[in-house]
Order: C-alpha cells, then structure tokens, then sequence
C-alpha cells in the first residue's frame, strides 16, 4: 500500500484559526533591539515574526500563532509573554 506525505505547508493548509482580536503574545520590543540572533524568527514554524532592518523593529502575528509555545521559549531576552487564547479561540487542528 503506498503511503501518502504531507509538506509542512500541506499540513499547516489543514489547519483553521478562531481569530480572538485580544493578543495571546506580547513582545517588549525594546529588548529585541538587543538582541542579535533572534532566534524567534526561524524557530517559529508558522513565521509569524520578523524583523525589519531597516525600521529597526520586530513585528509579529498572534493570529497565526499554532500554539507550539516555542518562541518564548527559545527568547533570550524573556521579552516574549505569551499565554494560550482564551477558550473558544485560537488554531483548530485536521481542519478540512
Ligand atoms: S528572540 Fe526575543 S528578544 Fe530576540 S528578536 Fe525575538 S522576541 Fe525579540
Ligand atoms: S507559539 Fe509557536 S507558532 Fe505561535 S508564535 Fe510562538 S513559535 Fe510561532
């Protein structure tokens, strides 16, 4: 029987946001100005956050946000304050 792979992006195409207009994420961007490796940009799996060079500022999308937990994790500079949404909102997973 053959078995069928999904990428990552086919697998994040099956997932459906609960959009709650309160952030679950908030970032002291002061001390992303800090911070050099950043690493928040590349270990987010749904990149919901970047950094413009140029402007000097990080900017970021709770409402794309899976839920991993990572990033505040992974801060090095604990600027990242993040708590589940509220019930009823948020990802909703094998959507479709
Ligand atoms: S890792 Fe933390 S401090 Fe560094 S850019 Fe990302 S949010 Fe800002
Ligand atoms: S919890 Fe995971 S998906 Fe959500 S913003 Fe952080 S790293 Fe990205």
């Amino acid at each position: 029987m053959l078995s069928k792979s999904f990428s990552v992006q086919d697998k994040l195409a099956r997932v459906h946001f609960i959009i709650d207009k309160e952030p679950h994420i908030t970032v002291d961007k002061a001390k992303c100005l800090e911070c050099e490796s950043k690493p928040c940009l590349p270990a987010c799996p749904a990149e919901n956050y970047n950094y413009n060079e140029e402007a000097r500022e990080l900017t970021y999308n709770h409402e794309g946000c899976l839920e991993c937990g990572t990033c505040r994790f992974i801060c090095p500079m604990d600027a990242i304050t993040w708590s589940y949404p509220r019930g009823g909102f948020g990802v909703a997973y094998k959507w479709g």
